[in-house]
């Protein structure tokens, strides 16, 4: 899975208004995936405020809400009826059934952050990973592990807004055996031990493409031409 990120570069005499080069960017989309109870959630959670310029988005979901949550905070809560009319006029950039409920992103909201010059965040499953990294352009892959079969296992019975049956519960364990066979068809992994050391290890791999030659080589190249034209 790779990053496309779009650029397009403005003359310096335009003055700009995003950074002295003159180039406005857009933005990049990230893709972080794991199995159920890893804790991909909470850490991006705790990683969007620590990162100006980076959003989470918000999917819409067939599945009903849990206690606390608000339709339009957590998820967009729509009917399964709904979900498939809007995912047969191809309103979802990518959507999976997950655990028997729906999910998907939307392509509209998707392309409006990024052509803003926003970064995006897509917490999706494995499947819906795989959608994306065959668009035009792709996304950048993280592949989040929990340390140990047992830390997942504790994780999931501990969070008790799924109140899970054992079955369910084996249900999802397998699901995790299948799904952490994708780690390669991703860019990074990091695993979720102590959660401040992962969630600056995110903030990083967003920094790191923010400075690739591909997101930033066109603001340097517009400086390298400043430089020559000077001399
Ligand atoms: P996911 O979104 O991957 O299904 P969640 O973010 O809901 O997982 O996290 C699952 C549970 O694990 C939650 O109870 C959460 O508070 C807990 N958790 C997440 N990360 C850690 C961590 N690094 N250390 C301990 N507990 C964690
Ligand atoms: P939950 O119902 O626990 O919030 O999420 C269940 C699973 O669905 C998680 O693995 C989550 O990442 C995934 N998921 C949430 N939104 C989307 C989405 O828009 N598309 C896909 N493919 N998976 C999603």
């Amino acid at each position: 899975m790779r990053s496309f990120t779009a650029v397009s570069v403005k003359p310096l005499s335009s003055g700009g208004g995003n950074g002295a080069s003159g180039v406005q960017r857009k933005g990049s989309l990230f893709v972080v995936s794991a199995p159920s109870g890893t804790g991909k959630t909470t850490l991006v959670k705790t990683l969007i405020p620590r990162v100006p310029g980076l959003e989470m988005s918000r999917s819409y979901t067939s599945r009903p809400p849990r206690p606390g949550e608000r339709d339009g905070v957590e998820y967009h809560f729509i009917s399964r009826d709904r979900f498939e009319s809007m995912r047969d006029v191809g309103a979802f950039l990518e959507w999976a059934d997950v655990f028997g409920c729906l999910y998907g992103t939307s392509a509209i909201d998707t392309r409006r952050h990024l052509d803003a010059g926003r970064d995006l965040v897509l917490v999706i499953d494995v499947q819906g990973a795989s959608q994306i990294r065959r668009l035009d352009g792709g996304a950048v892959g993280i592949f989040v592990l929990p340390p140990s079969p047992a830390v997942l296992e504790a994780r999931l019975r501990q969070r008790s807004r799924d109140h899970l049956t054992e079955e369910e519960l084996r249900r999802r364990l397998a699901m995790a055996r299948r799904e952490v066979e994708r780690l390669a068809d991703y860019d990074y992994v990091v695993v979720n031990d102590a959660i401040d050391d992962c969630v600056e290890q995110l903030r990083c791999i967003v920094l790191a493409e923010r400075a690739s030659m591909r997101v930033a080589g066109p603001a340097g190249k517009a400086i390298v031409r400043a430089i020559r034209d000077a001399g």
